[in-house]
């Protein structure tokens, strides 16, 4: 019997499985608070339970945490874990202090099978979808990490995988991230990226959709196509029609990343083009400066080619903020993860 894994329940499914016990519900309750409020994972320090909920605990489920297999902090503080799950696979999630906030980029798949191309992840193929609580238990094993005065104050899930590709599992973990009895990450300070597939955008629960992150960085079919081979199943104008179709709630915006590759997507006539893509989207745009790794056909673009970008988005009145890179010297920004066995992480 494969064991019952806690972090891969939401109230309700927890609430079930109890019943199912012949236990009260509220015990459901109990529980998400050991493992979210108080990081406790060893049932027998629930000392609220009866001793015979912990024993059928103890015998029939599992809180398991992946092992952290190694750890690197960058210059700027950012910290990569590569965590070891119970098969032996192996995804890496980021942690990102800054100021008051501290942001966990998560993993969602072993690999991914979007294969873009300016991406290390694309490079492996995919190996396998995250359960649920494999995705929770990231954000649990990094909350550990920061230590208690240090609240994981947003998640974004932008680590290996794509998302929406994992679909149920990923719609679980946000609900047990967002909710109340779980970590308690407003929806607002959750962000969910996908490279555009319009299928599943459309089957998105209203209240993730001002969640969602899609990455565009192109303005043609032809250049998308190229960089990004899942627009040869949903090319530019039908994923704009899902984001444009979806029942994004009034006061939500969604957000477009456009990673800056220089001298591919990057000129004043993809901004043109863009605003023009735009224009009836409820959106705020994300540019990226491309960061090269060694084995990338990319450069990265010219700071004045960034400068200007941006200044014709900002001139139509588009949001259009610049992120800034994080742990660029530990491979740990965006599209650099790819897990890697001791080289890059080891020791
Ligand atoms: S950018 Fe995201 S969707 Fe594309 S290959 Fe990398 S992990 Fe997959």
């Amino acid at each position: 019997m494969t064991a019952l894994d806690l972090f891969d329940h939401d109230l309700p499914g927890l609430e079930r499985v109890f019943e199912r016990w012949g236990e009260k519900r509220f015990r459901a309750r109990q529980v998400m608070n050991w493992l979210y409020k108080k990081g406790v994972t060893r049932f027998e320090e629930m000392t609220d339970l009866s001793a015979a909920l912990r024993e059928r605990l103890g015998r029939e489920a599992t809180a398991a945490l992946p092992r952290i297999a190694a750890e690197q902090t960058s210059r700027d503080g950012t910290v990569k874990l590569l965590l070891e799950l119970a098969d032996g696979e192996r995804v890496e999630t980021v942690l990102m202090p800054d100021d008051g906030r501290v942001t966990q980029c998560v993993s969602t798949q072993v690999g991914c099978a979007m294969g873009c191309a300016f991406c290390r992840t694309g490079t492996l193929g995919l190996r396998r979808h995250l359960t649920a609580g494999e995705i929770v238990a990231q954000v649990v094993v990094g909350q550990a990490r920061m230590g208690p005065d240090r609240r994981i104050t947003n998640v974004v899930f932008m680590g290996m995988g794509e998302p929406l590709h994992n679909f149920d599992n990923v719609v679980r973990a946000f609900r047990i991230l967002s909710s109340d009895h779980g970590l308690n990450i407003t929806r607002r300070r959750l962000t969910v990226s996908t490279a555009g597939l319009a299928d599943r955008i459309r089957r998105l629960p209203p209240e993730m959709l001002g969640s969602l992150a899609v990455s565009l960085n192109a303005t043609t079919d032809e250049v998308r196509d190229r960089i990004m081979p899942v627009n040869r199943r949903f090319p530019i104008q039908e994923l704009l029609e899902a984001l444009r179709e979806s029942p994004l709630p009034p006061r939500d915006r969604y957000t477009v990343e456009y990673v800056l590759l220089g001298g591919v997507n990057d000129s004043p006539d993809d901004a043109r083009r863009l605003v023009k893509l735009l224009s009836h989207v409820r959106c705020k745009v994300n540019l990226i400066a491309y960061n090269p790794h060694g084995d990338s056909p990319f450069e990265r673009p010219r700071p004045e080619a960034v400068e200007a970008f941006r200044k014709i988005l900002l001139d139509k009145n588009f949001t259009a903020t610049l992120r800034k890179s994080r742990g660029e010297d530990i491979l740990a920004a965006c599209g650099q993860l790819k897990a890697e066995e001791g080289g890059t992480l080891g020791g």
